[in-house]
Protein backbone atom coordinates (compact mmCIF):
# COMPACT_ATOMS: atom_id res chain seq x y z
CA UNK A 1 0.00 0.00 0.00
CA UNK A 2 1.19 3.42 -0.41
CA UNK A 3 1.45 5.94 2.17
CA UNK A 4 -0.44 8.81 0.83
CA UNK A 5 0.71 11.47 3.75
CA UNK A 6 4.54 10.40 2.94
CA UNK A 7 3.61 10.76 -0.68
CA UNK A 8 2.05 14.35 0.40
CA UNK A 9 5.00 15.23 2.67
CA UNK A 10 6.84 14.73 -0.71
CA UNK A 11 9.04 11.73 0.73
CA UNK A 12 10.54 10.75 -2.75
CA UNK A 13 10.59 6.61 -1.61
CA UNK A 14 6.44 7.05 -1.14
CA UNK A 15 6.78 8.94 -4.23
CA UNK A 16 8.98 6.54 -6.39
CA UNK A 17 6.28 3.52 -5.44
CA UNK A 18 3.29 5.45 -6.28
CA UNK A 19 4.64 5.69 -9.58
CA UNK A 20 5.67 2.43 -9.99
CA UNK A 21 1.96 1.41 -9.26
CA UNK A 22 0.56 3.93 -12.10
CA UNK A 23 3.09 2.33 -14.68
CA UNK A 24 2.24 -0.97 -13.29
CA UNK A 25 0.19 -3.05 -16.07
CA UNK A 26 -1.28 -5.51 -13.79
CA UNK A 27 -5.33 -5.41 -13.35
CA UNK A 28 -5.54 -4.79 -9.91
CA UNK A 29 -2.82 -2.35 -9.61
CA UNK A 30 -4.24 -0.03 -12.23
CA UNK A 31 -7.85 0.04 -9.92
CA UNK A 32 -5.13 0.41 -6.80
CA UNK A 33 -3.49 3.71 -8.82
CA UNK A 34 -6.93 4.75 -10.20
CA UNK A 35 -8.03 4.86 -6.56
CA UNK A 36 -5.05 6.68 -5.22
CA UNK A 37 -4.81 9.21 -8.05
CA UNK A 38 -8.50 10.05 -7.01
CA UNK A 39 -7.71 10.37 -3.57
CA UNK A 40 -4.79 12.87 -4.50
CA UNK A 41 -6.68 15.07 -6.95
CA UNK A 42 -7.55 17.78 -4.47
CA UNK A 43 -3.62 17.94 -3.87
CA UNK A 44 -2.88 18.32 -7.95
CA UNK A 45 -3.27 21.53 -10.22
CA UNK A 46 -0.82 23.97 -7.90
CA UNK A 47 2.34 23.44 -9.91
CA UNK A 48 3.00 25.13 -13.71
CA UNK A 49 3.72 22.25 -16.62
CA UNK A 50 6.04 23.17 -18.96
CA UNK A 51 6.51 20.83 -22.00
CA UNK A 52 9.74 20.92 -23.36
CA UNK A 53 10.21 19.58 -27.50
CA UNK A 54 13.11 20.08 -30.05
CA UNK A 55 15.23 17.64 -32.09
CA UNK A 56 18.01 15.53 -30.53
CA UNK A 57 21.43 17.40 -30.46
CA UNK A 58 19.59 20.97 -29.61
CA UNK A 59 20.37 20.68 -25.91
CA UNK A 60 17.51 19.82 -24.60
CA UNK A 61 19.29 18.22 -21.51
CA UNK A 62 21.74 20.57 -21.04
CA UNK A 63 18.55 23.11 -20.77
CA UNK A 64 16.94 21.05 -18.41
CA UNK A 65 19.70 20.42 -16.45
CA UNK A 66 20.32 24.95 -16.22
CA UNK A 67 16.74 25.99 -16.07
CA UNK A 68 16.24 23.05 -13.37
CA UNK A 69 19.45 24.23 -11.62
CA UNK A 70 18.04 28.00 -11.93
CA UNK A 71 14.52 27.36 -10.45
CA UNK A 72 16.14 24.89 -7.48
CA UNK A 73 18.22 28.13 -6.53
CA UNK A 74 15.09 30.29 -6.51
CA UNK A 75 13.46 27.73 -3.93
CA UNK A 76 11.38 25.56 -6.35
CA UNK A 77 10.56 21.32 -6.26
CA UNK A 78 11.22 20.80 -9.54
CA UNK A 79 10.30 17.46 -11.47
CA UNK A 80 11.18 16.26 -14.68
CA UNK A 81 9.34 13.64 -16.66
CA UNK A 82 9.64 12.53 -20.22
CA UNK A 83 7.27 11.28 -23.08
CA UNK A 84 9.37 9.18 -25.54
CA UNK A 85 7.74 6.64 -27.41
CA UNK A 86 11.21 5.45 -29.66
CA UNK A 87 12.49 3.97 -26.07
CA UNK A 88 13.40 0.72 -26.38
CA UNK A 89 10.38 -1.79 -24.68
CA UNK A 90 13.60 -2.82 -22.31
CA UNK A 91 13.46 0.60 -20.77
CA UNK A 92 16.39 2.03 -21.95
CA UNK A 93 15.02 5.48 -22.29
CA UNK A 94 17.53 8.26 -23.39
CA UNK A 95 14.75 11.40 -22.04
CA UNK A 96 14.74 11.93 -18.80
CA UNK A 97 17.73 9.67 -17.84
CA UNK A 98 19.61 10.77 -15.04
CA UNK A 99 22.80 10.55 -16.00
CA UNK A 100 22.15 13.55 -18.72
CA UNK A 101 21.30 15.97 -15.94
CA UNK A 102 23.60 14.59 -13.36
CA UNK A 103 24.03 18.42 -11.42
CA UNK A 104 20.07 18.29 -11.49
CA UNK A 105 19.65 14.74 -10.44
CA UNK A 106 22.14 15.23 -6.96
CA UNK A 107 19.40 17.90 -6.17
CA UNK A 108 17.32 17.05 -3.09
CA UNK A 109 14.58 19.66 -4.59
CA UNK A 110 14.59 17.88 -8.13
CA UNK A 111 13.12 14.52 -9.16
CA UNK A 112 14.24 12.66 -12.09
CA UNK A 113 11.81 10.45 -14.14
CA UNK A 114 12.51 8.28 -17.58
CA UNK A 115 10.04 7.62 -19.67
CA UNK A 116 7.59 4.79 -18.90
CA UNK A 117 8.76 2.27 -21.23
CA UNK A 118 5.43 1.07 -22.27
CA UNK A 119 1.65 1.87 -21.38
CA UNK A 120 -1.54 -0.07 -22.21
CA UNK A 121 -4.36 2.63 -22.63
CA UNK A 122 -3.69 5.70 -23.16
CA UNK A 123 -0.15 4.69 -23.61
CA UNK A 124 2.72 5.96 -22.32
CA UNK A 125 1.62 9.79 -22.56
CA UNK A 126 -1.46 8.86 -19.91
CA UNK A 127 1.01 7.57 -17.58
CA UNK A 128 3.20 10.46 -17.89
CA UNK A 129 -0.02 12.66 -17.09
CA UNK A 130 -0.41 10.68 -14.10
CA UNK A 131 3.06 10.54 -12.95
CA UNK A 132 2.67 14.37 -13.41
CA UNK A 133 -0.16 14.61 -10.45
CA UNK A 134 1.61 12.66 -8.19
CA UNK A 135 4.56 14.86 -8.22
CA UNK A 136 2.06 17.84 -7.78
CA UNK A 137 0.56 15.67 -4.61
CA UNK A 138 3.91 15.51 -3.42
CA UNK A 139 4.72 19.23 -3.87
CA UNK A 140 6.73 19.93 -6.84
CA UNK A 141 6.27 23.29 -8.39
CA UNK A 142 7.21 23.08 -11.83
CA UNK A 143 6.92 19.91 -13.34
CA UNK A 144 9.29 19.47 -17.15
CA UNK A 145 7.97 16.84 -19.42
CA UNK A 146 10.38 16.61 -21.75
CA UNK A 147 9.93 15.22 -26.01
CA UNK A 148 11.44 14.43 -28.78
CA UNK A 149 9.69 14.99 -31.99
CA UNK A 150 8.60 11.35 -32.95
CA UNK A 151 5.02 10.28 -34.06
CA UNK A 152 2.50 11.92 -31.88
CA UNK A 153 4.30 12.37 -28.70
CA UNK A 154 4.61 16.62 -29.02
CA UNK A 155 0.79 16.43 -29.30
CA UNK A 156 0.24 14.18 -26.24
CA UNK A 157 2.86 16.42 -24.07
CA UNK A 158 1.23 20.15 -25.43
CA UNK A 159 -2.14 18.01 -24.60
CA UNK A 160 -1.11 17.47 -20.79
CA UNK A 161 1.08 21.01 -20.00
CA UNK A 162 0.11 24.43 -19.54
CA UNK A 163 2.72 25.58 -21.32
CA UNK A 164 4.59 24.55 -24.23
CA UNK A 165 8.17 25.45 -25.82
CA UNK A 166 9.90 24.37 -28.51
CA UNK A 167 13.90 24.74 -28.75
CA UNK A 168 15.39 25.33 -31.59
CA UNK A 169 18.92 25.77 -33.32
CA UNK A 170 20.73 29.03 -34.36
CA UNK A 171 20.02 28.67 -38.02
CA UNK A 172 17.85 31.04 -39.71
CA UNK A 173 18.12 29.69 -42.95
CA UNK A 174 16.47 26.45 -42.52
CA UNK A 175 12.98 27.03 -42.28
CA UNK A 176 11.39 24.40 -39.87
CA UNK A 177 14.53 22.93 -38.57
CA UNK A 178 12.85 19.20 -38.80
CA UNK A 179 10.11 20.60 -36.95
CA UNK A 180 6.69 19.61 -37.42
CA UNK A 181 4.75 22.18 -39.03
CA UNK A 182 1.23 22.13 -36.89
CA UNK A 183 4.01 22.10 -33.31
CA UNK A 184 4.26 25.73 -34.38
CA UNK A 185 0.74 26.37 -33.50
CA UNK A 186 1.38 24.45 -30.42
CA UNK A 187 3.90 26.26 -28.99
CA UNK A 188 3.65 29.11 -26.77
CA UNK A 189 7.13 30.28 -27.32
CA UNK A 190 10.13 29.18 -29.58
CA UNK A 191 13.38 29.27 -27.72
CA UNK A 192 16.53 29.58 -29.73
CA UNK A 193 19.32 28.01 -28.14
CA UNK A 194 23.02 27.72 -28.19
CA UNK A 195 22.83 31.47 -28.79
CA UNK A 196 26.49 31.88 -27.55
CA UNK A 197 30.11 32.00 -29.32
CA UNK A 198 29.96 32.47 -33.27
CA UNK A 199 26.82 31.66 -33.15
CA UNK A 200 25.27 34.48 -31.34
CA UNK A 201 24.88 36.63 -34.16
CA UNK A 202 22.73 33.88 -36.31
CA UNK A 203 20.48 33.19 -33.02
CA UNK A 204 19.69 36.61 -32.82
CA UNK A 205 18.85 36.57 -36.79
CA UNK A 206 17.21 33.37 -36.17
CA UNK A 207 15.10 35.29 -33.38
CA UNK A 208 14.09 37.91 -35.74
CA UNK A 209 12.73 35.54 -38.38
CA UNK A 210 10.87 33.39 -35.91
CA UNK A 211 9.63 36.72 -34.57
CA UNK A 212 8.04 37.46 -37.71
CA UNK A 213 6.74 34.16 -38.42
CA UNK A 214 5.03 33.83 -35.22
CA UNK A 215 3.10 37.17 -36.46
CA UNK A 216 1.43 34.91 -39.49
CA UNK A 217 0.18 32.61 -37.00
CA UNK A 218 -3.68 33.26 -35.77
CA UNK A 219 -3.84 32.43 -32.30
CA UNK A 220 -6.86 32.08 -30.48
CA UNK A 221 -5.43 31.85 -26.50
CA UNK A 222 -4.53 35.44 -25.01
CA UNK A 223 -1.71 34.94 -25.06
CA UNK A 224 1.12 35.70 -27.77
CA UNK A 225 4.03 33.22 -28.63
CA UNK A 226 7.63 34.58 -27.62
CA UNK A 227 10.67 34.20 -29.40
CA UNK A 228 13.92 34.25 -26.90
CA UNK A 229 17.24 32.68 -27.36
CA UNK A 230 19.36 31.21 -24.56
CA UNK A 231 22.66 29.89 -23.76
CA UNK A 232 21.80 26.30 -22.15
CA UNK A 233 25.47 25.78 -21.95
CA UNK A 234 26.95 28.96 -20.81
CA UNK A 235 23.43 29.77 -18.59
CA UNK A 236 22.95 32.93 -20.15
CA UNK A 237 19.01 34.10 -20.53
CA UNK A 238 17.32 30.89 -18.88
CA UNK A 239 16.04 33.81 -16.39
CA UNK A 240 14.72 35.07 -18.66
CA UNK A 241 12.32 32.12 -20.03
CA UNK A 242 11.44 31.77 -15.85
CA UNK A 243 10.28 35.42 -16.50
CA UNK A 244 8.14 34.66 -19.54
CA UNK A 245 6.76 31.51 -18.36
CA UNK A 246 5.75 32.94 -14.54
CA UNK A 247 4.58 35.88 -16.35
CA UNK A 248 2.21 33.29 -18.50
CA UNK A 249 1.36 31.60 -14.89
CA UNK A 250 0.44 34.90 -13.39
CA UNK A 251 -1.96 36.32 -16.34
CA UNK A 252 -3.61 32.79 -16.92
CA UNK A 253 -4.74 32.36 -13.74
CA UNK A 254 -5.66 35.65 -13.45
CA UNK A 255 -7.95 35.32 -16.11
CA UNK A 256 -9.33 31.97 -15.90
CA UNK A 257 -7.01 30.61 -18.83
CA UNK A 258 -4.97 28.14 -17.10
CA UNK A 259 -7.83 26.67 -15.11
CA UNK A 260 -10.20 26.52 -18.72
CA UNK A 261 -7.19 25.05 -20.27
CA UNK A 262 -6.79 22.27 -17.60
CA UNK A 263 -10.35 21.50 -17.41
CA UNK A 264 -10.57 21.17 -21.26
CA UNK A 265 -7.51 18.98 -21.31
CA UNK A 266 -8.64 16.42 -18.76
CA UNK A 267 -11.91 16.30 -20.65
CA UNK A 268 -10.09 15.92 -23.95
CA UNK A 269 -8.27 12.83 -21.87
CA UNK A 270 -11.47 11.36 -21.00
CA UNK A 271 -12.84 10.76 -24.34
CA UNK A 272 -9.49 9.63 -25.82
CA UNK A 273 -10.02 6.85 -22.84
CA UNK A 274 -13.32 6.12 -23.67
CA UNK A 275 -13.14 5.57 -27.40
CA UNK A 276 -9.60 2.99 -26.39
CA UNK A 277 -11.85 1.55 -23.89
CA UNK A 278 -14.94 0.92 -26.31
CA UNK A 279 -12.72 -0.47 -28.92
CA UNK A 280 -11.16 -2.67 -26.21
CA UNK A 281 -13.82 -3.81 -25.25
CA UNK A 282 -14.98 -4.59 -28.92
CA UNK A 283 -11.90 -6.42 -29.38
CA UNK A 284 -11.91 -8.72 -26.17
CA UNK A 285 -15.77 -9.85 -26.12
CA UNK A 286 -15.99 -13.20 -27.52
CA UNK A 287 -19.67 -13.12 -29.12
CA UNK A 288 -18.30 -9.71 -30.62
CA UNK A 289 -15.09 -11.78 -32.07
CA UNK A 290 -16.98 -14.49 -33.52
CA UNK A 291 -19.49 -12.84 -35.83
CA UNK A 292 -16.74 -10.36 -36.41
CA UNK A 293 -15.80 -11.98 -39.40
CA UNK A 294 -18.94 -13.52 -40.72
CA UNK A 295 -20.52 -9.83 -40.65
CA UNK A 296 -17.19 -8.53 -42.74
CA UNK A 297 -18.05 -11.44 -44.94
CA UNK A 298 -22.02 -10.26 -45.33
CA UNK A 299 -20.76 -6.39 -46.24
CA UNK A 300 -18.62 -7.74 -48.63
CA UNK A 301 -20.63 -9.45 -50.34
CA UNK A 302 -23.61 -7.05 -50.53
CA UNK A 303 -25.61 -8.79 -48.36
CA UNK A 304 -25.88 -6.57 -45.31
CA UNK A 305 -25.37 -2.81 -44.92
CA UNK A 306 -22.37 -1.36 -43.23
CA UNK A 307 -25.06 0.14 -40.53
CA UNK A 308 -26.74 -2.80 -39.73
CA UNK A 309 -23.08 -4.76 -39.49
CA UNK A 310 -21.88 -2.70 -36.76
CA UNK A 311 -25.14 -2.10 -34.82
CA UNK A 312 -25.39 -6.14 -34.84
CA UNK A 313 -21.71 -5.74 -32.87
CA UNK A 314 -22.78 -3.10 -30.46
CA UNK A 315 -26.02 -4.82 -29.53
CA UNK A 316 -23.89 -7.55 -28.88
CA UNK A 317 -21.15 -5.79 -26.81
CA UNK A 318 -24.24 -4.65 -25.10
CA UNK A 319 -26.20 -7.84 -24.50
CA UNK A 320 -22.91 -9.49 -23.25
CA UNK A 321 -20.85 -6.90 -21.41
CA UNK A 322 -21.69 -6.12 -18.01
P1 LIG B 1 19.42 16.93 -26.57
O1 LIG B 1 19.69 15.78 -27.48
O2 LIG B 1 18.40 17.84 -27.16
O3 LIG B 1 19.11 16.54 -25.16
O4 LIG B 1 20.80 17.80 -26.54
P2 LIG B 1 21.98 17.83 -25.46
O5 LIG B 1 21.60 18.60 -24.27
O6 LIG B 1 22.49 16.46 -25.26
O7 LIG B 1 23.06 18.70 -26.25
C1 LIG B 1 23.61 18.30 -27.49
C2 LIG B 1 24.97 18.96 -27.66
O8 LIG B 1 24.83 20.38 -27.73
C3 LIG B 1 25.93 18.69 -26.51
O9 LIG B 1 27.21 18.50 -27.01
C4 LIG B 1 25.86 19.96 -25.67
O10 LIG B 1 27.04 20.22 -24.96
C5 LIG B 1 25.63 21.03 -26.75
N1 LIG B 1 24.88 22.20 -26.21
C6 LIG B 1 23.77 22.19 -25.47
N2 LIG B 1 23.39 23.45 -25.16
C7 LIG B 1 24.30 24.27 -25.72
C8 LIG B 1 24.46 25.70 -25.75
O11 LIG B 1 23.70 26.48 -25.19
N3 LIG B 1 25.53 26.19 -26.47
C9 LIG B 1 26.39 25.36 -27.11
N4 LIG B 1 27.39 25.93 -27.77
N5 LIG B 1 26.29 24.03 -27.09
C10 LIG B 1 25.25 23.48 -26.40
Amino acid sequence: MIDIDALKAGQPRALAKAITLVESKKLEHRAQAQALLEKVLPDTGKSIRIGITGIPGVGKSTFIEAFGLYLVEQGKKVAVLAVDPSSPIAGGSILGDKTRMELLSRSNDAFIRPSPSEGSLGGVALKTRETMLLCEAAGYDVILVETVGVGQSEYEVASMVDFFMVLMLPNAGDELQGIKKGIMELADALVINKADGESMNLAKQTQRHYQNAMHLLRHTSFWTPQVLSCSAIKNQNIDAVWGMISDFQVDATKNGALQEKRSRQAREWMNKLLHEMLEMKLKENPQVREQLPILRDKVTEGLTTPYIAANTLIDLLFATDQ
